[in-house]
């Protein structure tokens, strides 16, 4: 199978007429000045050297992209469909809000060679969208995924946990409507609160406390559960690290290997589960992709778990899935 690659495009704070408590745009981007659809076209290109038979998507990200005006939406589209005629790419992708779906924009965009469509969710409880100011409801949220299925695209939706009136019930509620909602793809982005925004200030005040990157493992863990059971691919956990992304950040969950232990915390979980009823030597048989997430860093899930249960762990290479093996006593771990 091929390996996928993705061709970021980043169009920051372009298209966006709000401001959310929590944004910071320029700085999780690292990118100042909106690019022009020729620079776009020339990104593309010198990515596309470094293909060889990956399958390439472009990827408009980092602002709101059906926010911005229809022309420079087609123009920038425009930039990209000479590789997707040309078959250097399999299609487009693109982020943006909610609020700034309908029917009409579901057409144009399916016209112009884009696929997947992320939205920017971030909760599906409203009292938690409110106090983010992020200016939309929930039912936007279920109405865009709606015509973006309908119209034919792939549905990825995008959520924080730690925001402010949020909790790990109402994260998990929020996951489980991405699943009943349709959603293909998935993104996690801890709360990381980031200097000059609003939730900063709140922060210094002392009014509100953001969850530590310790804390939002169990919470980013329970929905990472969620989504994938519910079929649904987690794409990325976390911000990507960028050279000053962590001298923006003062505070909240980031941490540059939060996917990693969001993972490992997710196998802990299911592992500690299984093991009820099991005591004395217990081999953890494990496809080898799964590996490093089942043992944890440096085997961290195995050493809570021995010390925590009458158990000794032991673990041994299996073809596919994860199991346990207590002499005859033999648990399936289901994925
Ligand atoms: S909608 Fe997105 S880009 Fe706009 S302020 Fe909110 S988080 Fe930032």
């Amino acid at each position: 199978m091929k390996t996928h690659m993705n061709i970021p495009v980043f169009i920051p704070h372009l298209g966006c007429g709000h401001s959310c408590a929590f944004c910071s745009q320029r700085s999780v981007t690292n990118v100042m000045a909106a690019p022009s659809p020729e620079s776009v076209a020339f990104s593309i290109k010198e990515a596309l050297r470094t293909k060889g038979d990956k399958k390439a998507e472009i990827a408009f990200f980092g602002g709101s992209f059906t926010g911005i005006p229809r022309k420079d939406q087609e123009a920038y589209l425009l930039a990209a469909k000479p590789f997707l005629l040309s078959g250097e790419a399999e299609g487009i992708r693109l982020s943006t809000r909610p609020d700034y779906i309908d029917e009409e924009t579901v057409s144009f965009l399916k016209a112009h060679g884009v696929k997947t469509v992320e939205l920017g969710a971030q909760s599906m409880s409203d009292d938690v969208l409110e106090k983010s100011r992020r200016g939309h409801t929930a039912a936007d949220t279920r109405r865009a995924a709606r015509l973006i299925i309908e119209g034919g695209l792939t549905l990825g939706l995008q959520m924080m946990t730690g925001l402010p009136l949020s909790t790990p019930e109402k994260e998990a509620e929020t996951a489980r409507e991405f699943v009943r909602l349709g959603a293909k793809e998935a993104r996690i982005y801890p709360l990381a609160v980031f200097y000059a925004t609003p939730l900063y200030a709140e922060m210094l005040s002392g009014r509100f406390v953001p969850p530590t990157a310790e804390e939002s493992v169990d919470r980013v863990a329970d929905a990472l559960a969620i989504l994938e059971e519910g079929g649904i691919k987690v794409l990325r956990i976390g911000l990507m690290e960028t050279q000053t992304l962590s001298s923006c950040i003062a505070g909240g969950a980031y941490h540059p290997a939060m996917g990693e232990m969001a993972r490992a915390r997710l196998w802990r979980n299911r592992l500690e589960k299984a093991l009820s009823g099991l005591w004395g030597d217990v081999t953890v048989f494990c496809e080898e992709k799964l590996i490093s997430s089942v043992l944890g860093h440096k085997r961290d899930n195995f050493r809570f778990l021995s010390e925590k249960y009458p158990v000794r762990l032991s673990l041994a290479h299996t073809e596919k899935g994860v199991y346990l093996l207590q002499n005859e006593i033999r648990k399936e771990i289901l994925i």
